[in-house]
């Protein structure tokens, strides 16, 4: 516990001498000098020599965390994976695709020889890898590490993810939505840096959200918070692929959006719908005019229940700005409460949508791997 208290006294104050810790912490100076010893030799702290009022000291810091953190997340038909030393430090990463229903064994085969490829690639060895975290486009049931839904992600229903590749790479892993990493990303180095309260809503094939409460991911009981994608807006509407009935999904996922589309231009992607939109077509523009509507009847009730500062828009369909912005922005003004629709600025994420989730995951893997360290720190 001493241990621990020195090193968060470095944490917090930055560099600092012995006598100065022995001053923020209230332990002696012969305790501390026996406790900087002791984490020296772990390799948790850098000694530097210097000069204190005129005399010679030692001054102590945090040493860079060692080794690398890995993110593996997966799309609907790809997988990005990245190793780096901080989220914001990328040593190296890859795209490659998957195939549409791919089973979960060889998705994560592909990512467990990707993560060990990119980190030998880059100099290291797989041994150098501390920490990883998986990002499924589904909801995760945090307490059983699995694929929390049926009939979404079907290849990977049932499966312990996390617990697979951990035994494939040996390192602690941890398994999340990725619209919950998108909005990590968001918060660590995009639209939601130092914000409290705010909303990441994810739209590109599905749609999904994040939230961020009390300047934290806020995960809900069992993993599953956030999953605005499911919330009934017409309880006499299409039925979805979860089974339920008029799900915003069904109103704003690119199926809807394609398939109202279909009887005037044909067979489009949601790439095609986008950039038709941008250039002036009106018909893309209207249907993405409607999901904008659509995401702002959904968002009026989380904008009263949560009093957000930010609700960041990501995903594909945010490269059209404006377009999805102004009705999302007019919906929350006449569905919620007027003071809550006052306060929330309603912007589009300033990360690239491919990125987002993966800087995100290393964020995460980040912390995981400072949890690693502390938990062998106290025991010794
Ligand atoms: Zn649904």
């Amino acid at each position: 516990m001493n241990r621990l208290r020195v090193l968060d006294a470095v944490r917090e104050h930055g560099a600092l001498t012995q006598v100065e810790i022995a001053g923020v912490t209230g332990l002696s100076a012969a305790t501390v000098s026996n406790l900087v010893k002791e984490l020296d030799v772990a390799g948790a702290v850098q000694l530097r020599p210097s000069i204190r009022n005129g005399r010679r000291a030692t001054q102590v810091s945090v040493a860079s965390s060692s080794g690398l953190v890995g993110a593996a997340v997966f799309g609907d038909r790809d997988i990005r994976v990245a190793v780096a030393t901080g989220p914001a430090d990328i040593v190296s990463q890859k795209r490659m695709p998957l195939p549409a229903d791919h089973a979960a064994d060889e998705g994560m085969t592909r990512a467990a020889r990707l993560i060990q490829e990119l980190a030998e690639g880059a100099g290291h060895t797989a041994a150098d890898l501390r920490s990883l975290v998986v990002g499924l486009p589904a909801p995760i049931d945090t307490v059983s590490g699995e694929v929390g839904s049926e009939g979404v992600l079907p290849g990977w229903r049932g499966v312990a993810v996390a617990q697979a590749m951990q035994d494939a790479l040996g390192v602690p892993v941890l398994l999340d939505n990725t619209s919950n990493l998108a909005a990590v990303g968001e918060f660590k180095l995009g639209a939601l840096q130092g914000i409290s309260t705010g909303v990441f809503m994810k739209v590109s094939y599905g749609v999904g959200a994040g939230l961020i409460i009390g300047g934290e991911l806020f995960r809900g009981s069992a993993g599953t918070a956030g999953e605005i994608g499911h919330v009934t807006i017409d309880e006499n509407g299409p039925v979805c692929r979860c089974g339920n009935r008029g799900c915003l999904d069904t109103f704003v996922g690119a199926r809807a959006v394609l398939a109202a589309l279909r009887p005037s231009h044909g067979s489009l992607t949601l790439r095609d719908v986008i950039n038709r939109a941008l250039e002036g077509d009106p018909g893309c523009r209207r249907v993405l005019e409607d999901s904008g509507r659509h995401l702002g009847v959904a968002l009026a009730g989380v904008v009263n229940l949560l009093n957000p500062e930010v609700v960041a828009l990501g995903g594909q369909v945010a490269r059209v700005g404006e377009v999805v912005l102004g009705p999302m922005r007019e919906a929350i003004e006449r569905c919620a409460i007027p003071s809550a629709a006052a306060s929330v600025e309603v912007r589009v994420g300033e990360l690239p949508p491919e990125e987002a989730d993966v800087r995100g995951a290393l964020a995460v893997a980040d912390q995981l791997r400072e949890e690693a360290d502390r938990a062998a720190l106290a025991a010794g």
